[in-house]
Parts: structure tokens; sequence; C-alpha cells
């Protein structure tokens, strides 16, 4: 621990500025612990231009319990909850999921395809999936989200802009954004002005 604050402190970032990056290979974000999920596939092109946020919880309104980690994965038990059973067969993830605490599960490299939007259209194309990425914040649409999520969300969002220049401002948006009529998250406790001002430099 004391070795690596040493490091950082003679880094040229500012010492508030979280330390993390993704990398450009693997797709893999450093801050994260690492689940595979098996439910992506590749890409159509290498075209990574849209991030779209979600809210999930299992069930829906509970925390904590590694119901996402097993719906993510494929592994979710059916018979551990009576909302489960219309769902445990879903093949779906997302690139990554940031629970209340703050700390993020990556299941699927960003450089590979997720299956979190569905069928959605943003701008005249459909099949979101293709060009974007997903994330998840442990939520729900009628509760607020933890200081510590923001601050995940947006040091997580730092790192994938550097990476991905053609995901702009105007192309972060919402689940509902995207799938209006259908999706509702991240809800109306998600606060956008919060979040869009944390990613100015
Ligand atoms: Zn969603």
């Amino acid at each position: 621990m004391s070795g690596r604050a040493k490091q950082s402190s003679k880094a040229t970032l500012p010492l508030q500025q979280p330390q993390s990056w993704l990398d450009t290979a693997t797709g893999l974000w450093s801050n994260a612990r690492q689940l595979a999920s098996p439910h992506f596939d590749a890409r159509p092109s290498d075209e990574v231009s849209l991030l779209v946020i979600h809210n999930i919880s299992l069930p829906p309104g509970a925390f904590g319990g590694g119901f996402i980690d097993d719906l993510f994965l494929g592994r979710l038990d059916a018979k551990a909850h009576p909302y489960f059973a219309g769902i445990a067969h879903l093949k779906v993830s997302a690139h990554a999921c940031i629970f209340r605490d703050g700390r993020v599960t990556q299941y699927v490299p960003t450089t590979q395809r997720a299956w979190h939007a569905g069928e959605s259209l943003f701008e005249g194309r459909t099949r979101c999936n293709d060009f974007s990425i997903g994330i998840e914040l442990e939520g729900a649409d009628d509760q607020p989200f933890t200081d510590a999520q923001y601050a995940t969300l947006t040091a997580l969002t730092k790192a994938i802009l550097k990476v991905y220049l053609k995901i702009t401002p105007k192309r972060i948006v919402g689940h509902s954004n995207i799938a209006p009529g259908r999706k509702t998250d991240p809800g109306e406790h998600f606060d956008w002005l919060r979040f869009r001002a944390s990613l100015v430099p």
C-alpha cells in the first residue's frame, strides 16, 4: 500500500485524479473486478460511439445478494425468488455494473458486444448493442444513486472517453432514451446534470 502511494505522488496527474485506465487491447478497465460473461459476441465493426446508462436490481428494489452477477453470468437460480423465474433464461449482459458501494464488476470487454440494449434506436440506427458500451448502476427507478456510484461512474466514463473518441457528450444516453416506451432506466433519480458536469475536465 505505502509503496503504491509513493509512486502515485510522483505521477503527473493531480493526486485526486482517479488513476484508472481502459486497456485498448483487452477492453478491460483497471479498476474493475473481472467476471467473464458468456453473453457477448463480436461487434460487427470496430465502431464504439455510444455510452448507455442503465439501472438494475435483483429482485427489483433490493440491493446486494449477487444476483446481478448471476444473471449476467447465465447462472441465476430461477427458484431463488419468484421474480427470477421470468428472467433466469435471458441471455443478457452489460459491459460493467457499478454497485451501491461504488465497486465495479466488468462482465464483457468493451472491445466486444454486450447484450444490454435490446431492441433500440439511436439517431435512426437500430441494434445499439453493435456500437455501444452499456453500464449498469445497481439501483431502481424510484431511488437515488449513491455518491460512490457517481464517483465510480465518472472515473469509468473518463477512462472510456479517452479511448473511444466518438463517444461525445450527446452520445451518452440512458436506456430509456434508446428504447422509449419499453425501458425506463436509469430513471428520474439519475442526476444527468451532476454526471455530465463531472466529466468536464
Ligand atoms: Zn437498461
